[in-house]
């Protein structure tokens, strides 16, 4: 009798995929859970528990359904704990005639397939992931050899491609693609954040297993009361919840931070979104549907949309465009290691701590956080954007590659040279300021440049701008910081650079 095998990825967990449609006694599924996966960087605890778990759960799900599974665990001793070397068992135990896999979204998932299935002597084939709106090479097809990718256009061809937020006219609902200048408020502490919605696990006996398999790992496990989806159904009713609760104020506050809210209107659905135990579709249609029965204003429905239909789907056509490669740029040649502090929070910097501190507890911090608070201190300090490339890599419960990479290396970091951002995403202490209640109580004060409690984004700022004046001088975007710059006397210039050097000498004092 024929066999094929088809291996599912630990972000491949679509139990909807058209694999699925039907049980047949000639396929055999199999997950596998592999140090080759824990191991390639330094990952949060919470985000191997929540894979595991969550393939474990799919596997589960389809032996339900009729179907043929082999699922490895991470201490079976047959486990040969890399995805080759356990295929070849696999295949010549089940005497398989054929062998299939879903399209990976990393790159070097990819090649090692690819180079897999090119040295089989049974035929081998590659699926689609049924999952994304676009094909890999979409964006580039649309941006046709342009250098500089802008978003916008992008965006705007998805939404008239998919029909989507749109009127009978083809043109965009209320008359605008774009509410972000009603979306910039800080939060003033009310509404309160909607309570958390997720519901609780208790992963403890998988964390102990995975801990006596011997697999490194950072951050709190949280295991006994674990929070994140473990499938559809649960993903799907966060979904519902956000829609509820949170959705009507997510325009308008998502570029708020808050000491007191790690949530504020965030969606927490990235997890669920790259695993593909949700689809993007079913989110895109629900929140525009919420608009379109009165229940959410358009300028949150859109912004929501923006992030999944707009920035999702073209960091992934940047990802696919630039790999390989793409992860050694660094067009500051930036090189400075990491201070321990990402590790653990231990800054008397009140935004780092508070930003880093979440991302420890909870494999997550929102966009802000991420880009104008971590991303903006590290590209100002000069850390190496390899090695953030690597912690964020690891630290975020959403964090694969294809997301991660462009998102680090291109927006926060500029190391491509400006493909993905029309300018750096950098701001001293008054953006931070306006947006969060981080400065209020920190040990810095938020106003100085100059002096032991000066707060070091404001020298780091400015010495940024004087320094890259070569590089960065000529970008239109950047007229007024310039225009500053050179307001300033000789002596003032002076004294930052002097406080910048100094800061950057003390990293790990900060
Ligand atoms: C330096 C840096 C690293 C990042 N790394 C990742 C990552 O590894 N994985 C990841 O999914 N997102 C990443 N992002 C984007 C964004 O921060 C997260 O998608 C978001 O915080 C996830 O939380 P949420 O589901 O509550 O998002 P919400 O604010 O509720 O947004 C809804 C959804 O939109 C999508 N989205 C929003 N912004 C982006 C974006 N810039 N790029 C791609 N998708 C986006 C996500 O799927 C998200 O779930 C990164 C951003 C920065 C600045
Ligand atoms: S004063 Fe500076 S270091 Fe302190 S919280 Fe504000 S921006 Fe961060």
């Amino acid at each position: 009798m024929s066999k094929t095998l088809k291996l599912i990825l630990g972000d491949q967990l679509n139990c909807r995929h058209s694999w699925f449609a039907q049980p047949s006694p000639d396929v055999v599924f199999v997950l596998m859970e592999v140090r080759q996966e824990t191991d390639y960087v330094l990952h949060h605890a919470q985000k191997i528990i929540a894979i595991f778990a969550a393939m474990r759960d799919l596997a589960r799900r389809l032996r339900a359904a009729g179907h043929s599974v082999h699922y490895l665990t991470i201490d079976d001793p047959d486990n040969r704990q890399s995805l080759p070397a356990n295929l070849d068992r696999l295949l010549a135990h089940y005497e398989a005639d054929a062998f299939a896999w879903q399209a990976p979204d990393e790159w070097r998932l990819d090649r090692q397939l690819a180079d897999y299935a090119a040295g089989l002597s049974i035929p081998a084939g590659m699926d689609d992931s049924e999952h994304f709106y676009a094909g890999r090479h979409e964006a580039a097809q649309f941006f046709n050899a342009r250098a500089a990718w802008v978003m916008e256009p992008f965006y705007r061809h998805m939404r008239k491609r998919h029909g989507v937020l749109m009127t009978g006219n083809a043109a965009p609902a209320g008359g605008q693609w774009n509410f972000d200048h009603d979306n910039r408020e800080a939060w003033p502490g009310q509404p309160w954040e909607p309570a958390d919605p997720r519901g609780r696990h208790d992963h403890s006996a998988l964390w102990r297993t995975i801990e006596a398999a011997g697999v490194r790992s950072f951050g709190q496990p949280q295991a006994d009361h674990f929070a994140w989806p473990l499938n559809r159904e649960e993903a799907l009713q966060q979904l519902e919840h956000f829609v509820r609760d949170a959705l009507p104020h997510f325009g308008r506050y998502q570029d708020a931070m808050s000491l007191r809210a790690w949530r504020l209107f965030h969606s927490l659905l990235s997890f669920a979104l790259n695993t593909k135990m949700l689809d993007p579709r079913t989110v895109v249609e629900r929140v525009e549907a919420a608009w379109r029965d009165g229940a959410v204003p358009l300028e949150s429905a859109e912004g929501y949309i923006r992030q999944i239909l707009g920035w999702r789907e073209y960091v992934r056509g940047v990802y696919w465009h630039r790999m390989p490669g793409y992860d050694r740029l660094n067009a500051f040649g930036h090189e400075t290691a990491l201070p321990h502090w990402f590790w653990s929070g231990d800054t008397r910097m009140r935004c780092l701590a508070t930003a880093i501190g979440q991302s420890l507890q909870h494999a997550h911090s929102h966009h802000i956080n991420r880009l104008m608070v971590i991303g903006n201190f590290a590209l100002l300090a000069g850390l190496s954007p390899q090695e953030l490339h690597q912690w964020y890599l690891g630290i975020y419960i959403d964090a694969f590659e294809w997301v991660e990479l462009p998102n680090t290396l291109g927006m926060s970091q500029y190391a491509d040279g400006g493909q993905l951002a029309t300018k750096p995403y950098v701001s001293s202490a008054a953006y931070i300021d306006r947006m969060s209640d981080y400065c209020k109580g920190c040990h810095y004060q938020k106003k100085l440049r100059i002096g032991e409690r000066a707060c070091p984004y404001n020298a780091l700022y400015w010495d940024f701008f004087a320094r890259n004046e070569q590089r960065l001088g000529g970008n239109h975007r950047l007229g007024m910081v310039y225009r500053q710059l050179h307001r300033m006397s000789d002596a003032d210039r002076q004294a930052l650079q002097e406080q910048a050097a100094a800061t950057r000498a003390r990293l790990a004092d900060l």
